[in-house]
């Protein structure tokens, strides 16, 4: 996705590519044909609607110069108001655009070494072999990750803040969490329906997963015994329920997920439940009934580097001016993400070989809030998808939801549409 979507948006600005692909020497365990652009799961690019995060993100691309969409578009099958294509007719219509553009020359080899002596975009994914991993491994200092183990984020504005206490353990420090407070009985159902709850089919890749203790499955913790979690992530300890006077018998905390505290991390939750799973098991939390889950938890394998530590605002890596990181392994997790950072990095090498500076969209789009997210310092970083709790408050408060993502969407419409403007009147320039 990223690789294609740089490679098209420069040759067709006149840059000469060279576009290295593994496949079909070489193949991840999740890729199995030969063509670019493979969806290696499900068909569907998400929702299309512009008041959807992935919509309005989609509609940006196209504002950005995507190639991908109106490709997406000539093989789209009926997905309601999702865009789904198919998968064969789409990879396969990618790879002859990219191999009838005289400008890139494709490649077919597996790539080991990062050559610095020229400008390069590393975007090979999130299932990175060994050899590779080990050299972008050097590259970024070690800040590399092969797994998530993530924790749900749900919306502030979806939480019942009448039943949630803003409160540090011990009273140390302001009011950072916020605590879902459970008696005895809501915590005993709560971990029955916990260690019963279906689970997401794993890949085959996926099941030989080794999880470290401190960052286990919180339903395979909960296997353990019936106080394992009380012990482990629900610990109600330095906490005193307001209702009661008393400390509760079990306590989850929320810990704010970006600067503005519009996303919310459920801390310890990292899960291998199915996503619907996920919301009925863990809105049972007092507070979290009407939760809004912008990402779900996972544990899957998954390479990333650490962007708020290793990546550069435009794209590259720290030390490393002229090495490009784009795709899944910068964090933008999802297929159109991918490729929307595939399109950013290729932006930004652009405006290089221009001789400008390069400038983010603004942080009110869907695209500058991701890059935001990835560049925001975050102890905890884990790979994100476009959600609406990424972008800043608007500043009134809307109760209709539908509403509130219209009034994001046509904002950040709008600040796309001067960005736009501005970066044509610069290409025109030249
Ligand atoms: C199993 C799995 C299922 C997923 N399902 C979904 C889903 O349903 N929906 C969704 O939105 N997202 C999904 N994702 C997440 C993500 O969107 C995709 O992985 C997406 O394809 C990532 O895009 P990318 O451009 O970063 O990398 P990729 O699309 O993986 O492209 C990387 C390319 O680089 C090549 N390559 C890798 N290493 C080398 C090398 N050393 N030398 C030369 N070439 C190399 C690969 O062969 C591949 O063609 C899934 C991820 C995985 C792992």
């Amino acid at each position: 996705m990223a690789g294609c979507e740089a490679a098209l948006f420069l040759a067709e600005r006149g840059i000469d590519v060279e576009l290295y692909e593994m496949k079909p020497g070489h193949y991840s365990p999740a890729h199995k044909s030969p063509d670019f652009c493979e969806l290696v799961c499900s068909n569907s690019l998400k929702a299309s609607r512009l008041s959807s995060a992935a919509g309005l993100m989609k509609h940006e691309m196209r504002m950005l110069g995507s190639h991908l969409l109106p490709v997406a578009d000539t093989c789209a099958v009926p997905a309601g108001g999702a865009l789904a294509v198919d998968r064969k007719l789409f990879s396969g219509r990618m790879t002859d655009l990219v191999l009838r553009e005289p400008r890139i020359k494709v490649v077919r080899e597996k790539i080991t070494d990062i050559d610095e002596s020229r400008i390069t975009v590393i975007a090979a994914g999130p299932l990175l072999d060994s050899e590779l991993a080990e050299t972008l491994g050097k590259f970024t200092d070690g800040f590399l990750s092969f797994y998530d183990a993530a924790a749900p984020i749900v919306t502030r504005d979806s939480v019942d803040m009448d039943k949630l206490h803003a409160a540090n353990r011990y009273g140390r420090g302001g009011e950072d969490y916020l605590n879902s407070f459970m008696n005895k009985e809501q915590y005993e159902r709560f971990i029955d329906e916990l260690v019963h709850a279906r689970r997401a089919e794993l890949h085959e890749h996926d099941k030989d997963q080794k999880v470290y203790e401190g960052c286990m499955p919180i339903e395979k913790l909960a296997e353990r015994g019936p106080d394992a979690a009380r012990f482990g992530p629900m610990k109600p300890v330095g906490l005193k329920d307001p209702a009661t006077g008393h400390r509760p018998w079990a306590a989850v905390q929320l810990r704010k997920e970006n600067e503005e505290g519009t996303m919310f991390n459920i801390v310890g939750f990292q899960t291998n439940l199915a996503f619907p799973e996920q919301k009925r098991v863990f809105g049972m939390l007092p507070g979290l009934e009407n939760a809004e889950f912008v990402r779900y938890g996972v544990m899957h394998r998954n390479s990333f580097v650490d962007s708020p530590k290793v990546l550069s605002r435009d794209q590259s890596l720290v030390g490393h001016p002229n090495v490009y990181v784009a795709g899944q392994l910068t964090g933008f997790e999802g297929y159109m993400e991918s490729a929307l950072s595939g399109l950013i990095a290729a932006r930004s090498i652009y405006s290089r070989l221009m001789g400008r500076e390069f400038e983010y969209p603004p942080i009110y789009t869907m695209t500058g809030a991701m890059l935001r997210y990835i560049h925001t310092e975050n102890k905890d970083f884990q790979p994100m998808g476009a959600n609406m709790g990424l972008l800043p408050d608007i500043g009134k408060r809307i109760r209709d939801k539908q509403e509130r993502y219209e009034a994001y969407a046509e904002r950040a419409v709008k600040y796309m549409e001067e960005y736009i403007e501005k970066e044509d009147s610069h290409e025109n320039s030249h």
